[in-house]
């Protein structure tokens, strides 16, 4: 593989509102400078971008890929009160759409995330999952997806298997273990368990970023986004921030270096990229066939 067909598979864009600080044109004046075909959408628990993306993307000449974080309930998106002890609110889950029955999958996803799973955050669950995952390629996503938090947060590897065994019983080969290098210490331990449990379980592991600003220098504006979102100040020193100045659009020689441990998960991200081709059709009546529709489970 040569640098170039590297493709980042994890982007939070300016519609990953008050979290993602990436500009579309900017992301797409990146990508050609970095000899990139191909971008990606990943914005946290929604596709409002989804849209204006694919079409500004082709424009520019790239191969747009659509694809969402979602926050996924650790049980049941209905139950909407406390949490057993060791589990979280939400996990973190990030699907790319493979063709255009995988992109409406997304759509579906998101609005029952927001209509019918909406506690903090708006979240699925795996039951929804288990309906809605046909032509979608599924993430381990960030230390905050199940499987990484399993890993790292509550160094629970059996926990972790399990969860990753769900994720393979749900998605097949099309689910990826995902390794990132921002500079956490956390990672080291999540990345190595990441790599047992691929082992294990003959899965695949994709390299991926979490890029949330375009440049590093941008770690410092990103920081005080945050801080309008969280509703705090810089001088709060208990404020919601990244512990890393490395959730940058980084090059694919900067991920060629960061990932020379894991050459085949760095290869997979072009794999995956080449698996998501979607076409949306235009100038088409899309009114819903009354027919299919049925109320929210
Ligand atoms: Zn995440
Ligand atoms: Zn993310």
């Amino acid at each position: 593989m040569t640098a170039t067909d590297f493709v980042h598979l994890h982007v939070h864009t300016q519609y990953s509102l008050l979290d993602g600080a990436i500009r579309f044109n900017d992301l797409y004046a990146k990508c050609h400078e970095f000899g990139m075909d191909t971008v990606t959408i990943t914005d946290h628990g929604t596709m409002f971008g989804a849209l204006e993306f694919y079409e500004t993307a082709r424009k520019a000449k790239l191969k747009p890929i659509i694809g969402c974080e979602f926050y996924v309930a650790p049980h049941s998106r209905k139950i909407k009160g406390g949490k057993t002890a060791g589990e979280v609110l939400y996990y973190h889950l990030v699907l790319l759409a493979m063709n255009k029955n995988g992109y409406q999958n997304l759509l579906k996803l998101a609005s029952y995330a927001q209509l019918d799973g909406y506690y903090y955050k708006p979240r699925i669950d795996k039951e929804l999952l288990r309906e809605h995952s046909a032509d979608l390629i599924a993430l381990s996503a960030c230390l905050h997806g199940e499987v990484a938090y399993q890993v790292g947060h509550n160094r629970d590897m059996k926990a972790a298997v399990k969860a990753a065994s769900e994720f393979k019983d749900l998605f097949g080969d099309r689910f990826y273990l995902e390794l990132q290098e921002n500079g956490l210490e956390e990672q080291k331990v999540v990345n190595d368990g990441l790599k047992k449990i691929a082992a294990e379980l003959d899965m695949q592991l994709v390299a991926t970023n979490d890029c949330h600003y375009l440049n590093r220098e941008d770690a410092a504006a990103h920081e005080v986004l945050l801080c309008i979102q969280t509703g705090k100040t810089m001088d709060d020193p208990k404020r919601f921030k990244f512990s890393t100045d490395e959730l940058y659009f980084k090059s694919p020689a900067d991920m060629a270096r960061d990932f020379a441990h894991c050459p085949e998960a760095l290869a997979n991200a072009a794999v995956i990229a080449g698996r998501c081709n979607l076409e949306l059709e235009y100038g088409e009546s899309c009114f819903p066939v009354l027919s299919r529709l049925r109320a929210i489970p």
